[in-house]
This record gives C-alpha cells, sequence and structure tokens, in this order.
C-alpha cells in the first residue's frame, strides 16, 4: 500500500513514523525544513524554534517519543518564570507575594476560587457551549476578568476573544495552574526539539519511507477512492492519502463533498519575530504579557529559561496573533513588521533598539484554531467518507481543547491506529 502524508509537521511525521515499514510511506512538505509549526531555524551553529515551544508535565505521548529515540537526557524541567506589563513595569507573577504585588487581594481571592473550581470540573464538553468570558465573570466577577483574563484572552485571540469557549479555558487553567511555590516547570528540549523532528524522519527513511520537498495542489479521487496526488504539477499515484492541512487549506485541493464532513474551522495567524540579542533585557521573566498599546501581545525571552551560553547570545520572540489576512503584521512586508514590533519594544524598554544583532520573521495564517463556542462539533474525524482518505491535525480530538506539540502527535499516531484498524 502507498500512502500520501500531506504535511511534514509533527501529527504527518507521527503518522508516516507509525506506518513507515508496513506501508510505502512519502511525506510531502511544501516548506524547506520538516516540523511544521514546531520548525527550527539553524543559526551559527545553534538549532531554535521559529515559534516559541516548551512542554508540559502531562504531554505523555510526546514524552514517551523523545525516550523512545533515546533524546530523554535532553529532556530538561526548568522553570519558566512568568510576568505582567502593565502602567509601565513588568510585574513578576510567579510567587503568590509576586501576585500579590500586582493584584488586589479581593481578585486573588477570587482568582483561586476560579481555579480551584476549574480544576474540579472533570468533563469540560458542556462549557464547549458557554463563553469563557461569561464563565469568568460568574464565578469570579468583572474585576478578575479585567486585570486578569482579558489581557491573557487579547493577546491569544484578539477580536475573537469574545467568542472562545469556557471549555478551552478550563483546559488551560487545568494545565498552568500546576505550580509549586517556586513557580512552573516546563520541559524543554537542550539543543532544541529539532532533534525529534530529526529523529522521527530518520525513523521514516531508514523503514524504507521516504520525506520530500513539494507543494500538494490536488487530491485525485474517482468513484471515492483515492487515486493520486498533484505535487508541482507532476501526479503520484497511491492508495491512500492522510492531510494534516488546515480545513480550509485541504478545501482548496479537493471536492469537499468526498469528506463527508463540514470544513468550517476558523483559524488565527501568529507574527512570531526572534531577535538575536547582545545582552539580557528582563530581570528574571521568561514569559511576559502585555497589557499595553503596542502591537504584540507577549514577549518571551528564551534565554531567561535556557541559558543564553547554549547559544551564546541572548534571544526573545516578540510575538502576536492576527485574526485575518487583512491585518498588517500579514500584509506588510517583513521590515515593517519588525520595525512596528522594535517601536513597542523600545516604548517599554528604553534603549532597546541598541541590543538587536539580527531578526528573524516567521509568519502563517494557519498556526491555531479558534476555540469558539460550539467548536467540539466541528472537530475532525481521522477517516473521511471517502476510502482511502485520512485526516490528522490541530482540527483532530486529540488537540481539543488547545492544540500542542502531544496533541499533533496522538493525533498522527491515533489516523495510523485508523489506517491499520481499516485493513483488518
Ligand atoms: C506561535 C506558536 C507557539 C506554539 N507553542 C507551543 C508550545 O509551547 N507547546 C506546544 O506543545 N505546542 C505549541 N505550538 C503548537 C504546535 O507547534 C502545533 O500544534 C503542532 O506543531 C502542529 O503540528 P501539525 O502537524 O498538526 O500541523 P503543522 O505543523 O501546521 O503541519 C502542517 C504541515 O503541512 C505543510 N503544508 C501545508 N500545505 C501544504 C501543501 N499544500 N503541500 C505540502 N505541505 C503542506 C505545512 O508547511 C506544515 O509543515 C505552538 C504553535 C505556534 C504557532
Amino acid at each position: 500500500m502507498k500512502t500520501v502524508i500531506i504535511g511534514g509537521g509533527l501529527a504527518g511525521l507521527a503518522a508516516a513514523y507509525k506506518l513507515a515499514g508496513r506501508d510505502e510511506v512519502v511525506v510531502i512538505e511544501k516548506e524547506p525544513e520538516l516540523g511544521g509549526m514546531a520548525s527550527s531555524y539553524s543559526i551559527d551553529g545553534y538549532h531554535i524554534e521559529k515559534y516559541y515551544h516548551h512542554i508540559f508535565a502531562g504531554d505523555k505521548e510526546l514524552i514517551d517519543l523523545i525516550e523512545e529515540f533515546g533524546l530523554g537526557s535532553r529532556l530538561e524541567w526548568l522553570r519558566g518564570s512568568t510576568g505582567y506589563y502593565f502602567n509601565g513595569n513588568v510585574y513578576p507573577m510567579n510567587t503568590p507575594l509576586e501576585i500579590l504585588k500586582a493584584l488586589p487581594l479581593m481578585d486573588i481571592i477570587r482568582l483561586t476560587w476560579l481555579v480551584l473550581k476549574a480544576k474540579s470540573i472533570k468533563d469540560t464538553a458542556p462549557f464547549d457551549d458557554i463563553i469563557a468570558k461569561d464563565w469568568i465573570i460568574d464565578t469570579a466577577g468583572e474585576s478578575v476578568y479585567n486585570n486578569f483574563f482579558l489581557p491573557l484572552l487579547s493577546g491569544k485571540f484578539g477580536d475573537n476573544k469574545e467568542k472562545v469557549s469556557a471549555a478551552w479555558l478550563l483546559g488551560r487553567v487545568r494545565i498552568r495552574s500546576n505550580r509549586g511555590t517556586k513557580g512552573e516547570r516546563l520541559g524543554y528540549m537542550r539543543g532544541g526539539f529539532h532533534a525529534l523532528v530529526e529523529a522521527m524522519a530518520d525513523d521514516v527513511r531508514k523503514k524504507g519511507g521516504r520525506t520530500m520537498r513539494g507543494t500538494v495542489s490536488r487530491i485525485e479521487v474517482t468513484n471515492r477512492e483515492i487515486r493520486s496526488v498533484a505535487v508541482d504539477g507532476v501526479s503520484i499515484e497511491c492508495d491512500r492519502v492522510i492531510s494534516t492541512l488546515a480545513p480550509h487549506s485541504l478545501e482548496k485541493i479537493i471536492d469537499t463533498a468526498l469528506l463527508g464532513h463540514e470544513l468550517n474551522i476558523s483559524y488565527q495567524g501568529t507574527a512570531c519575530a526572534l531577535l538575536g540579542l547582545t545582552e539580557k533585557v528582563m530581570d528574571d521573566v521568561y514569559w511576559l504579557n502585555i497589557k499595553d498599546d503596542v502591537p504584540f501581545g507577549a514577549v518571551i525571552e528564551h534565554t531567561n529559561f535556557i541559558p543564553a551560553s547554549d547559544y551564546g547570545e541572548h534571544l526573545m520572540y516578540v510575538t502576536s496573533y492576527f485574526q485575518s489576512s487583512d491585518s498588517v503584521l500579514w500584509r506588510s512586508d517583513d521590515e515593517e513588521v519588525i520595525r512596528l514590533y522594535l517601536d513597542g519594544l523600545e516604548k517599554l524598554f528604553p534603549g532597546f533598539r541598541k541590543k538587536v544583532k539580527w531578526w528573524r520573521l516567521r509568519r502563517d495564517l494557519d498556526t491555531a484554531p479558534v476555540y469558539e463556542v460550539g467548536y467540539r462539533k466541528k472537530v475532525l474525524p481521522y477517516e473521511t467518507g471517502t476510502r482511502g482518505l485520512y485526516l490528522a491535525g490541530m482540527f483532530s480530538e486529540a488537540n481539543y481543547p488547545e492544540r500542542s506539540m502531544n496533541g499533533s502527535i496522538m493525533a498522527g499516531f491515533k489516523c495510523a491506529e485508523a489506517v491499520m484498524k481499516s485493513e483488518v
């Protein structure tokens, strides 16, 4: 059986890893590097993710996979310090004492109550039809919403913030509230997640599979059976296709009636700059959420998480989600986006510009589904109405109620299982 996998991100590579050796597997990726949203730059002898990445203790499939490839010793659990920028100051928000300095006492009591309540909810499905904002205000009041959650929701979802479901929020609160007195521990692979992407791709190749660069422009189907895919004008015959593309990209390359499922998941984009710096910018904050009039929602000083000595320089991400292709962050050229970001950084940290040695900018339109109310019903199945056509990615059940590397690896595995089951 020949299986073509469209997309060499984690979902595609995970499916390929499970199927290679038993199927003839071809992974087709349009970008020069594999890894998709988790791909990396190669800079002066080191690798660093194009978008900031870390993992959580509950990311079981991902952690097991890292171990399986003998890369476990690279996985380290480090303090991921967070902070808030507002009223012209950086407020560290790691310990109860620090939080007390940033929020009124009454808000802290209500926030603690909200967190306890969120943690006690086992089944989030009924919260899929409730707006997160309404649930927060009902549970903890307007002040907690305005002072704490509004900047977070604005940073993550922009204009869509009032559409997001309480199910998404509950998922996030549960993951992010597992912190001790010294703050949250986050996982990172020293040397970067690049090593995992490479290990997966190498394993596929060792088992006789292929990874190739190309853009799939059509999936050909006859009598509800997969025939071939068109890649840069060349037709590749196959028995099966696994698509990991965002639903609205998939609908451009196939007759959607063949899927037996509606494709109506909205996505949002990200414009993320990585800056190489001569010196550190913040004292001890890895992740800074920002409540100020600047064109980005967060500043992530990577080398306040992983030591700068690993890179020989300081590294910082500056990032913003955007909600449509009309956004200035998508329409403008790279230099203009960087100018906007640097102007904002100069406002927050006077003298910032002088520290910048180099920059890279990565932008994509489909970086995260918008987990709006009613999202759960839109989740796409692994198996479709067309024989031989499978789906796995950020839109899969495994990535609900938040997409992650672990979710996409699990989606790839589950999809491969569905493929194998269909043959029994
Ligand atoms: C800003 C940002 C920060 C993140 N931070 C974290 C984090 O800290 N922790 C975490 O666990 N997760 C994080 N994630 C999420 C994680 O990176 C993704 O959920 C995961 O990598 C998605 O994998 P995927 O394979 O499902 O999709 P993708 O990575 O999107 O893979 C799809 C692939 O298909 C390719 N493709 C598209 N069209 C075609 C075509 N026509 N032909 C061929 N190839 C095509 C794309 O180039 C892409 O490589 C983050 C994501 C972003 C954007």
